[in-house]
């Protein structure tokens, strides 16, 4: 494998890391209940490590009744990463799921 993970010194790159250091700012503080915090979790989970090098990691996707697991990459100096399997990385998806799971409940068979 060994795919290279962003371009450091990119915009993108500089963004993550300023969102970042806002959000483990608002953790220290005491200040997660913020919006931009809850929204930022929405699709994301912070991973607190001491890795100085990329690992991988394998982790159960957060949605409830999915049995998925993914992999993330962890990248030194970066504690944000996604929360949800690939097929969930989207609200719609992940809604779709729960109302599928919540229909086999109620009428089995
Ligand atoms: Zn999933």
């Amino acid at each position: 494998m060994g795919r290279a993970i962003g371009m450091s010194g990119s915009a993108q790159e500089r963004d993550r890391g300023s969102v970042e250091r806002a959000l483990i700012h608002a953790l220290h503080t005491g200040e997660d209940s913020k919006a931009f915090v809850r929204r930022i979790l929405v699709n994301n989970q912070v991973i607190k490590h001491n890795y100085s090098y990329n690992a991988i990691q394998t982790h159960q996707c957060a949605l409830e009744g999915c049995p998925c697991t993914f992999e993330v990459t962890i990248v030194p100096r970066q504690v944000l990463y996604p929360k949800y399997c690939e097929s969930h990385r989207s609200e719609f998806r992940r809604k779709f799921h729960l109302r599928k799971m919540d229909a086999a409940q109620k009428y089995p068979h």
